[in-house]
């Protein structure tokens, strides 16, 4: 049964999944009590900019982009708390602790707690000027520090280590990064777009040494970092350390509550843990994936986005007939210089791949099939492929691999056109 008018639903976490599912809930109707609660000082933001525009230049740090305006949450009536954690759960109660001492009911709670950067663990990780990137205050200590910095080093080719070696490069900073896999972004991308990237940093003039991991690092009499140690024994200077090794699900209030984790909080597909008024979503929770046929957990302003949507239908019952759960189409993108990839699908390992475009000038996608089935489509600098490719695989439509790579192949046509039968 959806919430009624008297209902207090409590979201912990104002990053984009709750923002937007408090915006969500006004929207589809909700006229219940809204408490959304944030441990963060500041007012919700985006993080996406923070290892791209936001350290592209120097001088004055750039105001971050809000989630929303400054009236939102006054004009939705959301009561918005910052810089206070909820710091325990009581079921039985129905209430939640915060950390500055208040005890707030609830009928429905919501985690969108998000992940915390993983912290290296190696000799020297505790050196002052080696940083991660998730919040606000991250790129602020990063910002500060970059006019002053000649080289840095940059710990795991992700997304946000890659994001942030192509923004150093863009202000003539020299840029080591060291991979323990063999090819950048192996998580995400085949293994052809991997190293189409992968040579795309080198020519911008980024020093990627793949197969390498960090071992060490040496600093001054000050406590100041000054060099990486990678698992060859190779010293590379660094005034500043970049440790982009990927995030942790912030699972600790679910775990202390007695709900089920693996790896994220573990939600059903209407979002819900075993607790039928406590549900998660974002990068906090993992999920049965409908396009992977597996439980799991995605990383993505579109999945955080699109979850909150659904769950804000399903806490007001308003998804009509025959919802069988969340079952959006997982994409991504990363800005990396002047590269625009866009992700559309999942790919897995052992995809058939099929080039489309002209990877020389840098405008191309790999089209990724399972078993003849289009599974992804990898595309940089080529928006009208990526959209084609979400249109197809929302709708459970696919193409030959031979249509894929043939140029003369109409992709958008047969993307928009209405199957038979
Ligand atoms: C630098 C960076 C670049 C990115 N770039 C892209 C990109 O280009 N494209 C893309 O699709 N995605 C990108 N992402 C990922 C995307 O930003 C995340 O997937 C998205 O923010 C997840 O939203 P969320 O609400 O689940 O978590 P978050 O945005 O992390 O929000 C969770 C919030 O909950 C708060 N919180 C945690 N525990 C508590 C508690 N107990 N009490 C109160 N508050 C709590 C946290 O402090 C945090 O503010 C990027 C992420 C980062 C960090």
């Amino acid at each position: 049964m959806g919430c009624t008018h008297q209902d207090r639903v409590l979201i912990a976490g104002n990053g984009q999944a709750g923002v937007q599912l408090a915006d969500s809930l006004r929207a589809e109707g909700f006229s219940g009590d809204l408490i959304l609660v944030g441990e963060e000082q500041a007012l919700p933001y985006q993080r996406p900019p923070l290892s791209k525009d936001y350290l592209a230049a120097g001088g004055a740090a750039p105001a971050p982009l809000p989630l929303r305006g400054e009236n939102f949450f006054t004009d939705h009536r959301v009561h918005h708390r910052t810089g206070v954690g909820v710091t325990g759960i009581d079921r039985d109660g129905h209430t939640v602790s915060l950390s500055d001492g208040s005890v707030l009911v609830y009928s429905k709670l919501v985690l969108a707690t998000g992940a915390a950067n993983r912290n290296l663990s190696c000799p020297g990780a505790e050196l002052a000027g080696i940083h991660g990137l998730r919040t606000l205050a991250d790129a602020r200590a990063v910002h500060a520090r970059l006019d002053a910095v000649r080289s840095v080093v940059v710990v795991g080719a992700g997304f946000i280590g890659l994001e942030f070696a192509s923004a150093a490069r863009a202000r003539g900073i020299e840029v080591t990064v060291l991979e323990y896999a063999g090819r950048p972004m192996a998580r995400a991308l085949s293994p052809a777009m991997s190293e189409w990237f992968a040579a795309a940093h080198r020519e911008m003039g980024t020093d990627l040494r793949l197969g390498e991991g960090i071992a060490s690092f040496t600093g001054d009499d000050g406590g100041q970092v000054t060099a990486a140690v990678s698992t060859t024994g190779a010293a590379y200077p660094a005034d500043l350390v970049l440790a982009g090794i990927g995030v942790i699900p912030r699972t600790e209030l679910a775990e202390a509550a007695g709900l089920a984790v693996d790896n994220g909080i573990a939600v059903d597909a209407h979002l819900r843990t075993a607790d039928e008024d406590i549900y998660a979503l974002g990068d906090c929770a993992s999920y049965p994936q409908a396009h992977a046929g597996a439980r799991m957990r995605l990383e993505s302003v579109q999945n955080a986005t699109d979850q909150a949507r659904h769950l804000a239908k399903t806490l007001l019952g308003t998804h009509g007939p025959g919802d069988a759960g969340y079952a959006e189409l997982p994409w991504f993108w990363s800005t990396q210089g002047k590269l625009k990839l866009q992700i559309a699908g999942l790919s897995a390992p052992g995809d058939e791949t099929v080039l489309r475009g002209d990877p020389e000038a840098g405008k191309f996608s790999v089209f990724c099939f399972r078993d003849r089935v289009l599974a992804a489509v990898e595309s940089v600098n080529q928006p009208g492929d990526h959209l084609a490719a979400r249109r197809l695989l929302a709708a459970g439509r696919s193409l030959a691999p031979e249509q894929a790579a043939d140029p003369e192949f109409d992709l958008k046509a047969w993307s928009k056109a209405v199957p038979v039968g």
